[in-house]
Formats: structure tokens, C-alpha cells, sequence
């Protein structure tokens, strides 16, 4: 398979200039700002609004989602389009997937996938121009791992669903436009037919929202009680969520890929060059130089497949187990440098101080390594699908949803 990247064409290199232009006068006053690791707090704000306006300005150019049909607000463009509009924001230290906090990026091709015509034509352009914030909310207290275990119950009632329930571990430190949740229709139903997925206002009358200060950032817990939600807003038919969630899942465990590149050695690199210990910068020592080169290995490998994953996607061709792979590597991979880092710069890593921090978030590079170990599922649960896609200890093979 051939996933490298050809040489612009003309017309590309003519798209490719007029992406730099723009980017160039629509990031001027982010200069100090330094696009922070961490994903939810409350001291971030300024970065934030400058993200969400970003978002905005993108999406009213059809540049957000670049790839999607103009008729529902995307920008109708080829992967090559696509490309050079993710590695000429990747120099700024952006990525499209993360230009704001939202987690419109997984949900907008699940409804593009499973949305009838007018639930598309409804829902996907605040989305895709960058105009609503969305959560996913999946997760339960019962059960975060086996998703399946979903009991937030949603009851018909004429035109309506009446939703009672709890998720936990969801969502950022501002308040959801909408909230893309799993639901259970059918309570006496069996595993797997009995779930569907709601496309919920945030603003919904009897819905409770409860920060929950964790290690990586804020987290909420969301209490759904008799909230009503029309039944249009029912995504992909009723009892039939697992198929939908399959095909989400799938992206949000990597299958979409990816071709940013983590900041990190860069980073590294220069704090080692620009920092001294005992009369010498810290990259004469040897034993450092060893370490990063460690890191950029395994982030190269990281980077690899993402690549790898990001191809298979647009050419239609899910890879069996891709996506998992390329995850689990990632999960271990932040995992280890969290412990690297901690080894580089000792009693600094724990510090938030910006002297030592100026360059990057190390702190939060150390702080977030084991925490990432659970986020959209575990090592487990990728080690799970990994041996399901290969087939191993079943008479064949699952096979990979296709996304869009
Ligand atoms: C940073 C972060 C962001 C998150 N964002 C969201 C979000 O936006 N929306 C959302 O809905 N959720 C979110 N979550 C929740 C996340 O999806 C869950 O934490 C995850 O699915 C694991 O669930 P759990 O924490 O309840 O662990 P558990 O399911 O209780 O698992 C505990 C441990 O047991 C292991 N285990 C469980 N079952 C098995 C089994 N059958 N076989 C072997 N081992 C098993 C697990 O691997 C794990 O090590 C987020 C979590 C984090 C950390």
C-alpha cells in the first residue's frame, strides 16, 4: 500500500498559498497564546474564544469538515484539499480535529452515515461551520468499559422521548449546545437491539450538569430527569444504536486517522538545547540525547500509523484492525513519555511553573500519560477488538465499519 504523500499539483499549490495567506491573517493575535495540552479548565478562556472563532471562520469557508457536502455545510473538497488544509494548520500548532472543543468531528459522520435526509439537513451545518459544541455522552457509572450496559432509558410518548438516566466522565468546562447520547429504548430488549442514539439540546428542560474536577481537566456528570426530546431527534432508528455506534466507535477508537504531528520532540528538543544543568545544556548529556531519541522513534511510529489510518478512511478502505492498533500504540506510547519526560526534567515535571514550561505542557504530558489509558475505552478494550477484527479465537474475522 502506498500512502505516501505526491507533490502538489498546480492547482493544490495554488490552494495550498491561499490556505497560508488566510491562516496567516486569521491566527494573528495568537502569537502568546500556546495552545494548551490541557483540553478543560477554566484558565484557558482567552484560548478558547480564539479557538471557537476560529472554528467559525473556518466553517463559514467550508474548510472545517473539507471533505463534506456542501449541501450540509461542509466544504465539498478532495482529500488533497484536505491535506494541505490539516499539515498548514499542524504548523501552527492547531489540527482540525481539536480547533475547538467539540466532539462534532466523530458525530458529524455518524449522522452523515445514519441520519435520514432531514436530520441532516437539520443537523449538520451549526456542526460543520462550527457553530454548536457538542458532547458525546456514552459513558455510565455502571459500566464505562462495556458500553452495551447503557440503561439512561428513553420512553415514547407520542412525539417525544421522555429520558431519565445518568452519564458520567463527559463533556468540557462549557456548557454542550448538544449532547449526542446512547440511550436505551428498549429496557426488556436484548444486548445489542435494545439501544439508540438521541441528538439532545442542551438547553433541554430537567437535564443537570455536575463538574467533575479530575486529573487530566474537568469532566461532568449529566443527570438526565423526564427530559423531553422530540423524536425526530432519534438518530438512525430505534433499537438499532449498536449498528450506529459501531460505525462511531470506530472513529473515535483511530479509525479516522490522523496527519498532525505530536509537538512533543520538537518541544523537547529546544527546552534541551535552551536548559541548563551542571554548566551544560541538558542535550550534552548523553544519557538525554538517548531519551528523546526514544521518544521520537515511538512517536514516529505513532505518527505512522495515523497516517496510515487517515488513508484508508478517504480511499474507502476500512483497515480490519487499524484503528485499535494505532490507539493502543498511542495510549502506551503517551504513557511512556509521560515517564521519559519525568526522567528529563525530574521535580520540573510535577511544577506548573511557566519558566520551566514556557515551551510545552510537560506537566500535563507527565499528569495525562496514565489518564489517557482510559478514554474512549482501555488497553483492554482495544485488546479486545484487536482480537476480535483478527478473528482470533472466533471462526472469522469482524470486519471494520466503513465511516465516512
Ligand atoms: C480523558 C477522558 C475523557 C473521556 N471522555 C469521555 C466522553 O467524552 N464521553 C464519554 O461518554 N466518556 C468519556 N470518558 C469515559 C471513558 O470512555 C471510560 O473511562 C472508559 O470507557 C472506561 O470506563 P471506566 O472508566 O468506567 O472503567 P471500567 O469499565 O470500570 O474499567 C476498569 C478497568 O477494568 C478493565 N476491564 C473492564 N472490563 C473488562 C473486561 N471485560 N475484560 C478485561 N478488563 C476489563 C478496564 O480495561 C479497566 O482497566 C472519558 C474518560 C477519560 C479518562
Amino acid at each position: 500500500m502506498d500512502f505516501s504523500l505526491s507533490p502538489d499539483t498546480p492547482a493544490i499549490a495554488a490552494f495550498r498559498k491561499e490556505v497560508q495567506e488566510w491562516l496567516q491573517e486569521n491566527m494573528r493575535g495568537a502569537e502568546h497564546l500556546r495552545w494548551s495540552g490541557i483540553w478543560s479548565t477554566r484558565e484557558n478562556e482567552e484560548e478558547y474564544r480564539f479557538r471557537r472563532e476560529l472554528a467559525r471562520k473556518l466553517g463559514e469557508k467550508g474548510w472545517l469538515f473539507p471533505m463534506f457536502p456542501v449541501q450540509y455545510g461542509g466544504g465539498g473538497l478532495t482529500v488533497d484539499h484536505q491535506l494541505v488544509l490539516e499539515t498548514e494548520i499542524g504548523r501552527h500548532g492547531l489540527n482540525l480535529n481539536s480547533v475547538f472543543y467539540t466532539l462534532a468531528r466523530l458525530v458529524a459522520p455518524a449522522i452523515l452515515k445514519w441520519g435520514s435526509e432531514e436530520q441532516k439537513r437539520e443537523f449538520l451545518p451549526p456542526m460543520l461551520r462550527g457553530e454548536v459544541s457538542v458532547w458525546q455522552v456514552l459513558t455510565e457509572p455502571q459500566g464505562g468499559s462495556d458500553v452495551a450496559t447503557c440503561r439512561t432509558k428513553a420512553l415514547r410518548d407520542g412525539d417525544h422521548y421522555v429520558v431519565n438516566g445518568q452519564k458520567i466522565m463527559v463533556g468540557y468546562h462549557h456548557p454542550p449546545d448538544f449532547l449526542w447520547a446512547l440511550v436505551c429504548t428498549d429496557p426488556s430488549g436484548p444486548r445489542h437491539e435494545n439501544l439508540s442514539w438521541l441528538y439532545i439540546p442542551g438547553n433541554s428542560a430537567g437535564i443537570t450538569i455536575q463538574p467533575m474536577h479530575l486529573m487530566m481537566g474537568i469532566k461532568n456528570s449529566v443527570f438526565f430527569d423526564n427530559v423531553r426530546v422530540p423524536a425526530f431527534n432519534l438518530v438512525g432508528g430505534e433499537n438499532n444504536g449498536w449498528k450506529v455506534a459501531n460505525t462511531y466507535l470506530e472513529l473515535e477508537h483511530g479509525g479516522g486517522g490522523n496527519v498532525t504531528e505530536d509537538p512533543l520532540v520538537v518541544r523537547l528538543v529546544r527546552y534541551c538545547q535552551r536548559t541548563q544543568g551542571d554548566g551544560k545544556t541538558l542535550m550534552e548529556d548523553q544519557s538525554i540525547r538517548d531519551i528523546i531519541a526514544d521518544t521520537l522513534i515511538e512517536l514516529d511510529v505513532v505518527r505512522l500509523f495515523a497516517l496510515r489510518n487517515f488513508w484508508c478512511r478517504y480511499v474507502r478502505e476500512p483497515h480490519p484492525y487499524g484503528g485499535v492498533q494505532y490507539i493502543y500504540h498511542q495510549r502506551v506510547v503517551r504513557l511512556r513519555n509521560a515517564e521519559r519526560l519525568q526522567r528529563i526534567l525530574g521535580y520540573d515535571a510535577l511544577v506548573t511553573d511557566l519558566s520551566v514550561h514556557e515551551q510545552a505542557d510537560f506537566e500535563y504530558a507527565v499528569r495525562s500519560g496514565p489518564g489517557w489509558l482510559h478514554g474512549g475505552g482501555t488497553l483492554d478494550t482495544d485488546r479486545l477488538i484487536f482480537a476480535r477484527r483478527l478473528g482470533l479465537g472466533r471462526p472469522t474475522g469482524e470486519a471494520a465499519p466503513t465511516t465516512v
